[in-house]
């Protein structure tokens, strides 16, 4: 049966006695048009080929961008071997690479929708609040959540006074442990987003430490807040890669300012719609040995991450990844190039 290309271009099928009469083939959107006609590129008939060609230029020419052939990934040369040699990851990279570096991988391109967006852009405010009042103060607090929440891309409709309410909720719990947090230390320094840069074997780890807490004598007490709603076992703080990664660069001196920093213990507060107040997941200092876990998951992250391989790592994760439906690990395959 000759092609619906055929149709298409407006051109007559080769063969003899075929029909010539349109067939109502009707491409719903630009791209779909651009697909048929670049498979018409590489049939044998010349007359097709050539039709085609000129229809895909004429489309560029007006603005399809899917008609122009720079915009053909697929027929780009492999560039074998050019990824940087230098890796530099984050604690949270550290983490998500362990799960799975292709999921990892496409959060890190913004391979993101736009309810994801949005839970960013909350996580982001309450994030910035927390810097901003680090001792705490209610009535201030939920004036500036007040004042900046208009910033955020959230619609005035039913599901966005749904995720302000859960936003509120989160920001209680907030306050709630920055003011607790204020009468425990007494006046002890506390650093809001403190950078550190370290090193291991080439791999560079940068983190933005969410608080760092000092008990004196340069002691610190590192402090992650998360407002994501999933609530993983109390159990897993106990060998949270992100929460090992911050311990190793405290112990390490790569903490700004802080060369002879001692990390005393990290905690997880999470903020989530699901529970009445903030979840403390702790994990004790670490030792020789927590220090030793933790630069090896730097080094295995960082391998993980250099490409051009990234694995597809199959786990109970898959049932939430948005990612479901295009990974190569559902079709039976395990590796993204
Ligand atoms: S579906 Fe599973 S294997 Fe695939 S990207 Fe997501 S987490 Fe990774």
């Amino acid at each position: 049966m000759p092609s619906r290309i055929f149709d298409i271009l407006g051109v007559s099928t080769p063969e003899e006695n075929a029909p010539t009469a349109t067939t109502g083939i009707h491409p719903h959107s630009s791209d779909a048009f651009v697909g048929y006609l670049r498979r018409a590129l590489d049939f044998p008939d010349e007359g097709l080929s050539q039709a085609a060609r000129n229809a895909l230029a004429q489309l560029a020419h007006s603005g399809v961008g899917s008609a122009d052939p720079q915009s053909w990934v697929d027929q780009y040369k492999y560039s074998g071997g050019s990824h940087p040699s230098q890796v530099t990851v984050s604690p949270s990279r550290v983490e998500g690479a362990l799960e799975c570096p292709l999921k990892e991988f496409l959060n890190s391109a913004g391979a993101r929708d736009q309810q994801d967006t949005i839970k960013a852009e909350i996580g982001t405010l309450i994030h910035s609040i927390a810097e901003a009042f680090p001792d705490g103060g209610a009535e201030q607090i939920r004036a500036e959540f007040e004042r900046r929440w208009g910033e955020l891309s959230v619609r005035e409709d039913v599901a966005g006074r749904r995720l302000k309410a859960s936003a509120r909720k989160k920001l209680e719990m907030l306050i709630d442990y920055l003011n607790s947090a204020r009468e425990r230390l007494e006046g002890r320094e506390v650093k809001t987003e403190a950078s550190a840069f370290g090193e291991l074997e080439g791999i560079r780890v940068s983190a933005q430490i969410d608080r760092l807490e000092s008990e004196g004598g340069g002691n610190w007490r590192v402090v992650d807040f998360k407002t994501g709603d999933y609530l993983p076992a109390v159990s897993s703080a106990e060998s949270n890669p992100q929460m090992l990664i911050y311990q190793w660069l405290v112990n390490s001196g790569a903490v700004k300012g802080e060369k002879r920093a001692h990390s005393i213990g990290a905690h997880l507060i999470r903020m989530s719609r699901n529970v009445s107040r903030y979840r403390d997941d702790t994990q004790r200092e670490v030792g020789a040995s927590g220090m030793k876990l933790a630069e090896e998951m730097i080094r295995t992250s960082a391998a993980l991450l250099a490409g051009p391989h990234l694995e597809a790592r199959v786990s109970d994760a898959c049932h939430t990844c948005r990612y479901f439906f295009v990974c190569p690990a559902q079709g039976g395959k395990r590796v993204f190039e």
